[in-house]
C-alpha cells in the first residue's frame, strides 16, 4: 500500500479547497492523538458496551445453513445496537473527537435518514448543538426520520439546491463546516470523503471484525473461509474486512446493489460498472458521464444508493485482494423473506444483499466450511416499503 497519507494505492486522497484543508487538517491531528489516549479509549469503550450494547453475538444460522445444505454461515448482529444498525459505532467515535477538540456543535449530511439519526442520537447522548442537512426531497421521503431526529433534539435543514437530494445536502454541509469550522465537527457517515475520514470511520468500524475474529475464533477455533458485506459507501465492510485482511486464507466479499439489472442502468454498482474518477474530494470508482458528473444512481435499499465507494474498497478490488459482487433487488427482497422465515430476524435490505450472496455460495461450499456475513442493520424501517412493494 502506498506510505503517502490518506491514500490506498492511486485511490483515495483529499482534493479539497484551501480552507478545508486546515480544517481537515486539525482533525487528522486530534484523531491522531486519540488512537494513543487511554482516557479516549476508555471511555470509547464504556459507552460501546454500556449505551450500544456491544460486544454483539456471531450468530451460527442453523437453520439458514441446513437448508442451503453447504457452508456454515454465522450472522455478525450488528442490528442489535442501539439503533439498529452499525452506524452508531461510527458515530459515537467521531462525537467523541468533536468533544476532544472541545467543539459543541456537530452537523452531519444524511440522505435516507439513517445517519442523520444515529448522529442526532449521540449529539443527544452528549448535549452537543447538532444540525442535520437533508435534501428537501429526502426529507419529503423520510419525514418520520426527519421527526426523529427533531424528537432526538437535532435541527433538521431541508436543502433546496440542485437535485435536493443527498449530494446537495454534502454540499451545504461543508459549507457550513468551512464558515463554522472554529466551532463545528462534521460527522461523516460512511468510509468514503477526502483524508482523515475514511481512515476514522474504518478506525471506528473495525470493531465489527476485531469482535468478529474473536468470536469465531472460540466458537469455531479457526478462522471463517469467507467474509461477506454489503457495499454502499463501504463502512460496514471495511469494518469486517480490515482485521482479515492480513489473512491469506479468508476470501473477502463485498456485495453492491445491482438494483433492477445491471443492464438496466438503474443499480448503485460503482466498483463493477463504475471507472476511477474524483468525487466529493477523493478518487475511488465512481458511476459517472463522459464529464465525470456522478450519474444518478438507484437500489431498494436507500443506504446503498451512492455512485462513488471508499478508497479502500477501491484499493481492495484494484489489488485483487477483495472481491466485489452484485445483488438485484429481487434477489435481496427474497433473502429479506428468506432469512425473517427462517431465523426470525427481518434484516435490513441493506445488509439483505450480503444474505443473498451467502445464499447463493453457501451451496457450492462443504459443510466445515465457513461463512461470515455482516448483519448490518434490522429491517424495520424497510417493512412499510416491503409491504407496499409485495402487494403491488
Ligand atoms: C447505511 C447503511 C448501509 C450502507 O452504508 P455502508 O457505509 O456501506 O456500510 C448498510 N447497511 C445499513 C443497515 C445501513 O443503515
Amino acid at each position: 500500500m502506498s506510505l503517502e497519507r490518506g491514500f490506498f494505492g492511486e485511490f483515495g486522497g483529499s482534493f479539497v479547497p484551501n480552507e478545508m484543508k486546515e480544517v481537515l487538517k486539525k482533525v487528522e491531528e486530534v484523531f491522531y492523538a486519540c488512537k494513543e489516549d487511554d482516557d479516549f479509549h476508555s471511555e470509547l469503550d464504556y459507552y460501546l458496551k454500556e449505551y450500544v450494547g456491544r460486544p454483539n453475538p456471531l450468530y451460527y444460522a442453523q437453520k439458514l445453513s441446513e437448508k442451503l445444505g453447504g457452508a456454515k454461515i454465522y450472522l455478525k448482529r450488528e442490528e442489535l445496537n442501539h439503533t439498529g444498525s452499525h452506524k452508531i459505532n461510527n458515530v459515537l467515535g467521531q462525537v467523541l473527537l468533536a468533544k476532544k477538540m472541545g467543539f459543541k456543535r456537530i452537523i452531519a449530511e444524511t440522505g435516507a435518514g439513517q445517519h442523520g439519526v444515529a448522529t442526532a442520537t449521540a449529539a443527544a447522548l452528549f448535549g452537543l448543538e447538532c444540525v442535520i442537512y437533508m435534501g428537501e426531497v429526502d426529507t419529503k421521503r423520510q419525514s418520520l426520520n426527519v421527526f426523529r431526529m427533531e424528537l432526538l433534539g437535532a435541527k433538521v435543514v431541508s436543502v433546496k439546491t440542485g437535485t435536493r437530494t443527498l449530494k446537495d445536502a454534502v454540499d451545504e454541509a461543508l459549507n457550513d463546516l468551512v464558515a463554522n469550522s472554529d466551532n463545528t465537527y462534521y460527522v461523516l457517515g460512511s468510509a468514503v470523503g477526502p483524508h482523515p475520514y475514511p481512515e476514522i470511520v474504518k478506525y471506528f468500524q473495525s470493531i465489527i471484525g476485531r469482535e468478529a475474529k474473536e468470536q469465531i475464533l472460540e466458537k469455531e477455533g479457526r478462522l471463517p473461509d469467507c467474509i461477506i458485506a454489503c457495499v454502499g459507501g463501504g463502512s460496514n465492510a471495511i469494518g469486517l474486512f480490515s482485521p482479515f485482511v492480513k489473512d491469506k486464507g479468508v476470501k473477502i466479499i463485498g456485495v453492491e446493489p445491482a438494483g433492477k439489472g445491471l443492464e438496466t442502468g438503474e443499480h448503485a454498482a460503482s466498483m463493477t460498472m463504475g471507472t476511477p474518477g474524483t468525487l466529493h474530494g477523493f478518487k475511488c470508482y465512481v458511476l459517472a458521464d463522459e464529464k465525470g458528473e456522478p450519474l444518478p444512481t438507484y437500489c431498494i435499499a436507500a443506504g446503498l444508493d451512492y455512485p462513488g465507494v471508499g478508497p479502500e474498497h477501491s484499493y481492495l478490488k484494484a489489488s485483487g485482494r477483495a472481491e466485489y459482487v452484485t445483488a438485484t433487488d429481487m434477489e435481496a427482497l427474497d433473502a429479506f423473506k428468506e432469512l425473517s422465515k427462517l431465523e426470525g430476524i427481518i434484516p435490513a435490505l441493506e445488509s439483505a444483499h450480503a444474505i443473498s450472496y451467502a445464499m447463493k455460495i453457501a451451496p457450492t461450499m462443504s459443510k466445515d466450511q465457513i461463512i461470515i456475513v455482516n448483519l448490518s442493520g434490522r429491517g424495520d424501517k424497510d417493512v412499510q416499503q416491503v409491504f407496499e412493494i409485495l402487494n403491488k
